[in-house]
């Protein structure tokens, strides 16, 4: 193991062969390659290998545990806390893998380990299909599918990895393997929630759904009735029929259309709507809670094909924001609770702070919570409490918010949270978001990372 003083130096003179680009910090671009969507995080890697294929990925992963380097790799770039890139050490950047064939006939996708997923939603939605992912469409498929996803389409067709069929990794090691129920299920099982730890997905093979259009928008009350909304949503929404999803949220109106003038800049609480089936469906599965609530301020509802809801947050939150958030699985909302959602919605730091309550229920439930790594399986929500601001001087505001919020009501929580939406919170934490599943995840770590190479994650250690 040598200390290198320029990895991106030493990599050009030991990499021949590599096929990508190997980015340093002398290099014109380092600064727009090496940036990720929260503009918190402001790290400084030693080389950026911009692979442009598994075997590069192999090059940069011996070259990163020969080197005694710290190595990220970087799907999408969205992570919160930043787990896409780190300081002086080895960024994999997998934007040059965007392959995405869809397979009508056996109605699946094979999509490239850098994709979005507004690139595999416009793919699969040319062929009336879809594959659940999560909200918003510039989010990568790596980091989201390996922490387990959660979206507009969980209640219907379950999570991302429970319609994962294979992956193609490049192990520590730089061997390349397949995970699928019949090669390495062991490793199959773990990266089905286990995030990155286990080595750097180059594909993932996922199954697909009749998904083409969806009846969906938000309606939006004012923030003063969040208590009254949100009593009634969390009797509704856990009861309602799986081709409805409806997310629970604080918003602040954005000043620009579809939105009515007379509510811009309005803090308003809202049910993001997913309905899979026809308008007419969809309103008869909304209606209970339509008819039990105030009078809304905007029912935007609409039929629209499934990747226009899936983009429609993207102008809202662009890449070069602060993001700060913490989350929580919940089981149950009590009145005590929905006080304090009331109290942290009414006072939402900035325009782009916000806070969803995605369901966990449905097909979610249909798998045990030891059939793959992500654990809470009984959980009826992920909450999760993000402060969000273009503009630096506010992120001791939004920060504050989001924690605050998140210990008032975590007493009321299930314990853990989901990995996708932490921030650096410490290995108890990851260990009660993975609970009885942890030791197993060490287990099969030690076989796939012994040296845990692969440590810039919510992290789990190898088994002694
Ligand atoms: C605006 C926004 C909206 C979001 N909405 C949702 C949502 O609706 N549903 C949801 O479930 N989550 C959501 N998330 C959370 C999201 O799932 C995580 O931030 C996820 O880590 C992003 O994946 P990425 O590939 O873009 O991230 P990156 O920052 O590139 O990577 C994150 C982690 O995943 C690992 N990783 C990424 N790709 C690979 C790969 N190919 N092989 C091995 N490891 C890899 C990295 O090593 C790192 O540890 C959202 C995040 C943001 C910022």
């Amino acid at each position: 193991m040598t200390t290198l003083t320029s990895p991106a130096r030493t990599a050009r003179q030991e990499l021949a062969g590599f096929q990508g680009r190997l980015i340093g910090p002398d290099d014109a671009d380092f600064d727009a390659r090496r940036a990720v969507y929260n503009a918190m995080i402001d790290r400084r890697p030693g080389l950026i290998a911009r692979c442009a294929g598994p075997d590069d990925v192999a090059m940069a992963v011996g070259f990163a545990r020969e080197h005694g380097l710290l190595l990220a790799v970087r799907g999408g770039g969205h992570n919160g806390a930043g787990l896409g890139t780190c300081d002086e050490g080895v960024v994999i950047d997998l934007s040059q893998f965007k392959d995405v064939e869809v397979d009508p006939q056996a109605r699946t996708v094979r999509v490239g380990g850098g994709c979005t997923w507004a690139e595999v939603d416009r793919a699969t939605n040319a062929h009336g299909l879809a594959t659940p992912s999560g909200i918003i469409s510039t989010t990568g498929v790596g980091g989201l599918t390996l922490g387990g996803g959660l979206g507009h389409l969980s209640r219907k067709c379950g999570l991302a990895i429970d319609n994962l069929l294979e992956a193609d990794l490049v192990l520590a090691s730089g061997e390349r393997v397949r995970a699928s129920a019949d090669e390495h299920p062991d490793l199959y099982w773990a990266i089905r929630g286990g995030g990155g730890n286990f080595g750097v997905v180059t594909s993932f093979l996922f199954r697909l759904h009749d998904v083409a259009d969806v009846f969906g928008g938000p309606t939006f009350w004012p923030v003063e009735q969040a208590a009254e909304v949100l009593s009634v949503y969390r009797e509704f929404l856990p009861g309602a029929p799986r081709e409805l999803n409806g997310f629970f949220a604080f918003h602040t109106v954005p000043p620009a259309p579809p939105f009515p003038e007379e509510i811009h800049l309005r803090q308003v609480c809202g049910i993001v709507w997913c309905h899979v089936g026809t308008e007419e469906a969809a309103t008869r599965d909304m209606a209970p809670l339509l008819d039990a609530v105030p009078e809304p301020l905007m029912h935007g509802v609409q039929t629209m094909p499934h990747p226009a809801l899936q983009s429609a947050f993207d102008g809202l939150y662009p890449a070069g924001h602060q993001w700060y958030w913490r989350a929580d699985f919940v089981n149950t909302i009590p009145d005590a609770a929905v006080d304090i959602h009331a109290r942290f919605g009414a006072t939402m730091p900035t325009m782009q702070s916000t806070m969803h309550m995605y369901p966990i229920d449905g097909a979610v439930h249909d798998v045990e919570a030891s059939d793959t790594a992500w654990s809470y399986r009984d959980a009826t929500w992920g909450s999760v409490f993000a402060g969000v601001d273009p503009a630096p001087a506010n992120v001791g505001a939004i920060r504050r918010w989001s924690v605050d919020y998140h210990e008032a009501l975590h007493p009321y929580s299930a314990g853990g949270a989901y990995v996708n939406m932490m921030m650096d919170e410490g290995q108890e934490r990851v260990r009660a978001s993975y609970r009885g599943n942890y030791d197993r995840l060490a287990r099969v770590k030690s076989e796939y990372d012994p040296g845990n190479l692969f440590r810039v994650n919510q992290n789990i250690q190898p088994a002694a």
